[in-house]
């Protein structure tokens, strides 16, 4: 394994930026194929940089015990925003920009968009496929899941039914996504999935664990590692689910939200999933019940809700119509 330093910017909080690449390259040749896996672009979500330690610690493990498994190339960028990842920020410092919310401008006066544009093409020309980990933002617990913009659904889905993930989510396109790093990826003929597990500023072990097995059977999947290392993976299939499959809660009211829903749970229509409530006043706002069957996916961990914030969504049993 080989590590550089592929780029290194002055910020103007006074500290050098770098951002690190992992490398490990096939036992003899030229890559059969080439994976990208990347994590950090967000500062405050650290479950990818544990997979992304996970991944390294099995990779050197292997190349010093099963070197000829290798037939592909394998690089990580396990904190692709390292002045957010110090911070513990989504953001970038400073700057107050959205790394996940640059790329495709290409260069610009601007050093975050230079900084992914240069991360970009380094990327798209050192991949064959991509994987980008994220977790959720500071209000949702995700079980560990792909999510695919539609339009990328044939040619993604029979990847990420590889990864070992719960369930992996098909959804519309949304123009936000057109700045992200997978879809840019994605338009530039790179397979990119998109990973989202547990929660901001936390490590769920287990989930790590799980999306790390998904990661090396990917990687068996598509040719880049030989599967004749000794140790066994866990072969999750997960559930594929379009947008008329997935149920959404929302809190009609304001105030402090109470429950005990918890990830993976079964749930019915009508069932209590929790209530909002006015400590202010000491009375209940709003008794929140479910109005769908199905797995709940998603989970609300931050108990602040305003009126229309999701609480929970869910896998449904039986689809509405479209
Ligand atoms: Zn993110």
């Amino acid at each position: 394994m080989q590590i550089q330093t592929l780029f290194q910017y002055q910020s103007p909080l006074g500290v050098p930026i770098e951002i690190k690449k992992q490398t490990f390259a096939p036992a003899a040749g030229r890559p059969a194929k080439r994976i990208s896996f990347v994590a950090g672009l967000h500062g405050d979500e650290w479950e990818g940089l544990y997979i992304c330690h996970l991944l390294s610690r099995y990779l050197q493990d292997l190349e010093e015990t099963h070197a000829e498994s290798f037939v592909g190339e394998i690089n990580i960028y396990p904190a692709a925003n390292p002045q957010a990842v110090c911070d513990g920020t989504r953001l970038t410092p400073f700057f107050s920009v959205d790394a996940n919310r640059s790329f495709g401008a290409g260069r610009s006066d601007s050093l975050p968009e230079s900084v992914a544009s240069d991360l970009f093409e380094d990327i798209r020309s050192s991949s064959d496929f991509a994987v980008d980990i994220h977790s959720s933002n500071q209000r949702l617990l995700e079980l560990p899941q792909i999510r695919i913009v539609e339009e990328f659904d044939l040619s993604l889905t029979p990847l990420a039914s590889e990864c070992n993930v719960d369930i992996v989510w098909v959804h519309p396109m949304a123009g936000v996504f057109r700045s992200t790093l997978a879809y840019n990826l994605n338009k530039a003929r790179v397979p990119a999935l998109v990973v989202e597990t547990g929660i901001c500023l936390r490590i769920h072990p287990e989930f790590c664990r799980q999306v790390f097995h998904g990661l090396v059977r990917l990687m068996r999947h598509v040719g880049i590692l030989k599967a004749d290392d000794p140790l066994e993976f866990q072969t999750k299939k997960p559930r594929v689910v379009y947008p008329h499959e997935v149920g959404s809660l929302q809190a009609g009211k304001s105030g402090l939200f109470v429950h005990q829903m918890k990830l993976g749970q079964s749930v019915r229509e009508g069932e209590k999933a929790g209530e909002i409530i006015d400590p202010i006043q000491g009375r209940v706002l709003e008794e929140i019940r479910f109005p769908f069957n199905g797995t709940l996916f998603t989970v609300c961990e931050n108990p602040i809700a305003y009126e229309g914030a999701p609480l929970a969504r869910a896998a449904l049993d039986s689809p509405a119509r479209k």
